[in-house]
């Protein structure tokens, strides 16, 4: 059987858990660890069955609690080489450093770490506030938000010498393992399409997912839907989609300026109009599940979005296929199984 759960969506955190076969993958986690375990208990899933984290992109709201919540569980991230490096960035001290000094010290550590975790049985309990001191958060309430997971962290007993190494890199990882848009990979019974988006991020990637047979398309963060993501949404069984914003109400909303062109950009985020446009003219109408997702808060309402999508869908939308469902930022959506 396959479950898709989308435990939350929007500029706040995304995070969805999918199950096929054997294997069952986090997407995204831009919850808490807390927060994703709380809300994957919430809609019956078990955080320790997970077996991966596949990540889109490294902005915030995707990559929040992936550290604390990987190091907990003990599993690997899935990352395009570019979105690792650039949350690594993100969390690392600037130094001015070159690509390959920065290399040099990353192995440093690597080094020390392996020689803390030989010796180590005697460590007593590691001050992690120490992570917060010379990083260079996005913006205080990231640091918060950082500062939050790190202290959860170390409320939640890891093992010595995770912790350890947690302290001294705050990128550490289990296992990192790497993909690349336009070469499918596999995680246990999952196959796995990695697509470009155009997103204003290192290298942004959206996902067809194939499991038992059942696609699953998963597009969200895009400033429009180029001929490559449209080729991708064709024949799929359940296609989540972004529905960003209602452009009147970003342009009469509150953001400043300057956000508003980046959100309206080409590389900024999809609007109802845009999305509902792909689903009147150029979608298949093929699947039984049609999700709306990553609503802002902000710039959108929930019913203006399912009306603009509903429109373009009419004339398609029967029991058997287009079912249309809204993501929400704030509670897990109801499990959808095939
Ligand atoms: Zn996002
Ligand atoms: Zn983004």
């Amino acid at each position: 059987m396959v479950r898709f759960t989308v435990l939350a969506s929007g500029s706040k955190g995304n995070a969805t858990v999918l199950s096929g076969g054997r294997t069952r993958i986090l997407v995204d986690c831009g919850l808490s660890c807390r927060e994703l375990f709380r809300r994957m208990k919430l809609a019956g899933e078990e955080p320790e069955s997970l077996d991966a984290i596949v990540i889109t992109h490294e902005h915030s709201d995707h990559v929040n609690g992936v550290a604390v919540t990987a190091r907990k569980l003990g599993i690997p991230v899935y990352f395009t080489e570019g979105t690792h490096r650039a949350w690594m960035r993100w969390l690392t001290p600037r130094r001015q450093m070159t690509y390959a000094q920065w290399l040099e010290q990353v192995r440093k550590q690597a080094a020390e770490r392996q020689a803390e975790a030989d010796a180590a049985e005697d460590e007593g309990e590691p001050d992690e506030a120490d992570l917060l001191a010379d990083a260079e958060p996005v913006s205080p309430g990231m640091a918060q938000m950082v500062a939050a997971e790190i202290q959860a962290a170390a409320v939640e007993t890891e093992a010595p010498a995770t912790t350890s190494a947690a302290k001294k890199d705050p990128t550490w990882l289990p296992s990192v393992e790497y993909f690349r848009a336009g070469e499918p990979f596999a995680i246990g019974d999952i196959a796995i399409s990695p697509f470009t988006t155009p997103h204003d991020a290192a290298d942004p990637v959206g996902f067809v997912f194939k499991a038992e047979g059942v696609r699953l398309a998963f597009a969200t963060d895009l400033g429009y839907i180029p001929p490559n993501v449209k080729a991708q949404l064709k024949g799929v069984d359940l296609l989540l989609l972004e529905s960003n914003h209602d452009l009147e109400m970003l342009r009469d909303g509150p953001y400043p300026w300057a956000v508003k062109q980046r959100v309206l950009s080409r590389v900024g985020h999809l609007s109802n109009e845009a999305a509902a446009g792909f689903l009147e003219n150029e979608y298949d109408g093929q699947a039984a599940y049609v999700i709306l997702a990553h609503l802002s808060e902000s710039n959108n309402l929930p019913e203006l979005a399912r009306v603009t999508a509903e429109r373009a869908l009419t004339g398609r939308a029967s029991l058997l296929a287009n079912r249309l469902l809204l993501a929400s930022q704030h509670e897990p959506l109801s499990a959808i199984y095939f």
